[in-house]
């Protein structure tokens, strides 16, 4: 009968310390072992050449490790890259590295598809298989900037939880692996690089907010009239745009900090003035700004992009209202690599 192991990665320094107390190795033993886990990386036991034998053998029999691994990566004319990550139990996820003159920015997902199934996005046509655990997250940033240091000799600059699924409906692990991305334990980075974007939970932006989370925060806006929003994206019915403000102005009192509105511009739907008068008089509810983001094309014939000259009508609008709007450039759409793409076209094991 083999023995079930224990994911070692679950446990921080002092749990760990707590786990192998019972070991009889010399305490300093888990620090060592926790540097490699979190500082080096490891991906087996076997690497961690500064342990004795038994000590190895003893984690081998005991505990595993489950890393994510890159399976296939495509590359953008753009030089965006994007990967297809398999997890320990065999299933596919997705994470794009997207370089530009100044940043080098990983997409990361959250969720292994979605359920939510917003009707413009692709990857709300798979089925939510699970959650991601705090280390897959943090294995994806680890992967991400292992290729921006290979191909672009540069280490991330940002982060972005924009990849696969909702990062709120996964909140715990999010923020363990936000934790362990932010800590010195682990990749030292800023939290103020760190944005998670989120289709909007109110609940869960409230707790944010009492938990006085440090990184930045998107909310997928899409539409600033009910209506409209609940059209596509049907958490609106549980999350309308009133309680989604009043949450924002909640988390915002607690954080002090700006929050940013995601606005896809659809063809004929919500680039409208009347559309960008709802979104104006929406902004100036909650200290924000405005990106708006060209519609990506999925196999989907429901929705196209707006034109080039309502866009900047929109903007324009927008500007004269004293929003900070800016226009964000999709990149990476040969590969199926841009926001609301990813559905593991290459791959079909997300089933
Ligand atoms: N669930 C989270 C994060 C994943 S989506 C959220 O909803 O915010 C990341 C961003 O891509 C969101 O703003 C999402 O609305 C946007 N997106 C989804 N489909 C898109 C498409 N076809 N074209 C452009 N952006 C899209």
């Amino acid at each position: 009968m083999t023995e079930s192991k224990t994911d070692i990665r679950l446990f921080n320094l002092g749990q760990l310390q707590a786990q192998l107390g019972k070991y009889n190795w010399p305490k300093f033993r888990a620090k060592q072992i926790y540097h490699w886990l979190w500082k080096k990386h490891a991906r087996s036991f076997g690497e961690m050449n500064n342990l004795p034998k038994d000590i190895i053998e003893g984690l081998e029999n005991n505990f595993e490790i489950l890393p994510i691994r890159v399976k296939d990566e495509q590359v953008s004319d753009d030089g965006t890259i994007k990967s297809a990550f398999e997890t320990a139990d065999k299933k596919i996820v997705e994470g794009v590295l997207i370089p530009t003159e100044k940043r080098m920015t990983a997409c990361i997902s959250s969720q292994i598809g979605c359920s939510l199934a917003c009707s413009f996005c692709a990857t709300g046509k798979l089925k939510r298989l699970r959650n991601l655990t705090a280390s897959e997250i943090v294995d994806q940033v680890v992967e991400i900037n292992n290729q921006a240091t290979t191909n672009y000799k540069k280490s991330l600059t940002n982060i972005v939880l924009m990849g696969m699924g909702e990062p709120l409906l996964n909140y715990s692990e999010v923020m363990k692996g936000i934790d362990m991305i932010t800590s010195e334990d682990g990749l030292g980075m800023s939290p103020r690089r760190i944005t998670l974007s989120t289709a909007g939970i109110s609940k869960m932006i409230r707790k944010m907010g009492d938990d006085m989370s440090r990184i930045n925060l998107a909310l997928s806006l899409h539409a600033a009239n009910d209506e409209k929003r609940s059209k596509i994206m049907a958490i609106n019915d549980q999350n309308n745009l009133d309680e989604l403000a009043e949450a924002m102005i909640y988390y915002y009192s607690k954080t002090k900090q700006m929050l940013t509105f995601e606005y896809i511009i659809f063809r004929d739907f919500n680039d409208s003035l009347d559309d960008a008068r709802d979104l104006a008089r929406f902004c100036k509810r909650v200290p924000s700004k405005v990106n708006i983001i060209e519609y990506n094309s999925t196999d989907d014939e429901q929705f196209a992009k707006s034109p080039e000259d309502r866009v900047d009508a929109f903007v324009e609008f927008l500007t004269k209202q004293k929003i900070v709007a800016k226009v964000r450039r999709s990149r990476g759409q040969d590969i199926d690599a841009a926001c609301g793409q990813l559905a593991n076209k290459n791959k079909a094991e997300l089933k």
